[in-house]
């Protein structure tokens, strides 16, 4: 069912007993926002959700969607403004939602964030004694990211590329994307019209017609290198060899430009055939003194300078003399174990997904590191092996996907009794329920640090440092 049916079949469907009627106006004091960025205030006892809205302020609002428990309102008006209020610097903000934050100050940003780990922590944890400290932000939170996907169009007299314009699919041109790095504009820019040129027709959803689906750019911010990858539905590009040429020829320190064949009717950006069009396979970026091989499919942080510092901190928390054996969880391309590796005598890093294994291990031997292992395998069955293999760690590492830690995992922890547990977490919210796992075993949590790894969006990445409490080892040995 389209959303334009669902509306129109809700009124007469359900009548409910609320304070408020759809499509009422009414005026509102913004108490606070919520975990997606919306200004959150209350009508009568009803909270109502305002897109846009900041905390402080009085606004003039419509409601537009209403539930038994809470309802959406759309801004009219703002009637007295926060001095956290900004004016969002890029141009296309509103229509393209990829940004949810930039008319919110960014020191109040970093501000709400941390709030926010602090309200998880104490309300799905029932973890209220923790430092949890300030968000480190960045000196300039902007041009951070070194990944676009940029999904193609078309309109009369060429391709267009950019974002989908908010809840359909038509796709919109984007001049320039203000989270991106400086070159990536440029670079798009030259793709939308060099393609054009040589008869590159955009894919078209709907009759599942048409070649260029979506342009993807990689930028190594410590090294220059620059990769470009075109996903099309079909194998064949017209006039490949003159477009690459001209490709090459526009974009100042190209080192790779790959093709990426996707021909199935999806969503999902990559198809399962890549080949090099032009020059190398892979692009190299570091990170702190760690060295990395990123190839088309290759996942690796999007925000190179702030990664750094999450990192920092987790090896910091780990506490390492170089006795310990580390196992790091959930390693993807093995980006926290090597930084680990540094460190620590040997660690042990198990991740899901078999090319990201592969990565792992070239980017040892990259580094000439010799103390690393890498297993294939979900962590929450590899780990339980090694522990009855009779394999401990002396510290664990965990950065799981947005779910959170398995049971069965965190249950391992708990028999293998690591002397620090070191949490990184994309979603307080699930970190929040696997701290009090951790604490009910015998973990303490000690601190929480925030980083700003997406700023203007409402993501926020923590490193938490938790130890075995003292005689937990003995007592239940
Ligand atoms: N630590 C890495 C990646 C973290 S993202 C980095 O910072 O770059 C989380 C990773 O967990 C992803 O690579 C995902 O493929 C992997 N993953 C998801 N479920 C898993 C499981 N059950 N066992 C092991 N790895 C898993």
């Amino acid at each position: 069912m389209s959303n334009k049916q669902r509306k129109k079949s809700s009124p007469a469907a359900v009548r409910l007993d609320l304070p408020v009627e759809k499509n009422q106006t009414l005026e509102l004091t913004i108490e606070d926002l919520s975990h997606e960025g919306n200004g959150v205030g209350r009508y009568e006892g009803y909270t109502l959700f305002v897109p846009g809205a900041l905390p402080g302020e009085k606004v003039s609002v419509k409601a537009t969607r209403l539930t038994k428990k809470y309802g959406y309102a759309r801004l009219l008006d703002i009637v007295e403004t926060s001095a956290d209020r900004r004016e969002p610097p890029c141009p296309i903000y509103k229509r393209c939602g990829g940004c949810t934050l930039q008319h919110f100050d960014y020191e109040a940003q970093l501000a709400f964030k941390r709030k926010l780990v602090e309200d998880n922590l104490r309300r799905i944890g029932k973890i209220e004694n923790v430092i949890v400290h300030p968000t480190i932000g960045m000196e300039d939170p902007w041009r951070y990211r070194n990944k676009a996907q940029i999904p193609i169009g078309e309109e009369e007299g060429g391709l267009v590329g950019g974002f989908y314009a908010q809840r359909s699919h038509e796709i919109v041109n984007m001049e320039k994307c203000l989270i991106q790095h400086e070159k990536t504009d440029y670079v798009i820019e030259q793709v939308k019209r060099i393609a054009g040129k040589h008869g590159v027709r955009a894919y078209q959803e709907e009759t599942h017609s048409g070649l260029l689906r979506h342009v993807v750019t990689k930028i190594g911010f410590a090294t220059g290198e620059l990769m470009v990858v075109l996903i099309t539905k079909e194998d064949k590009i017209p006039n490949q060899e003159a477009l690459i040429e001209e490709l090459v020829e526009s974009i100042p320190g190209v080192k790779s430009v790959v093709q990426n064949v996707n021909p199935k009717r999806t969503n999902v950006i990559f198809g399962d055939v890549t080949r090099v069009l032009w020059g190398e396979e892979y692009i190299y970026d570091t990170i702190g003194d760690v060295k990395f091989a990123i190839s088309a499919r290759s996942f690796y942080q999007v925000n190179p300078v702030q990664t750094e510092r999450l990192y920092g901190k987790a090896l910091e928390y780990a506490a390492l003399t170089g006795e310990e054996n580390v196992i790091d969880a959930y390693c993807g391309i093995g980006t926290i174990s090597l930084f680990l590796a540094q460190k620590a005598k040997q660690v042990f890093g198990v991740e899901i997904v078999p090319d990201a294994i592969e990565d792992a291990k070239r980017n040892a031997v990259l580094n000439g590191m010799e103390n690393v292992t890498f297993a294939v395998g979900e962590a929450e069955r590899v780990i339980p092996r090694w522990y009855e293999e009779g394999n401990k760690a002396d510290v664990i590492v965990v950065d799981p996907p947005r779910k959170g830690c398995d049971e069965a995992l965190l249950q391992t922890i708990l028999d293998m009794k690591p002397e620090r547990v070191v949490y990184v977490s994309c979603n307080p919210s699930t970190l929040a329920r696997d701290l009090r796992v951790l604490e009910d075993g015998g973990y303490e949590t000690v601190e929480v640090q925030p980083v700003d790894m997406f700023p203007h969006t409402t993501h926020v990445e923590c490193v938490v440092r938790l130890y075995l409490k003292k005689g937990k080892q003995k007592a239940s040995a």
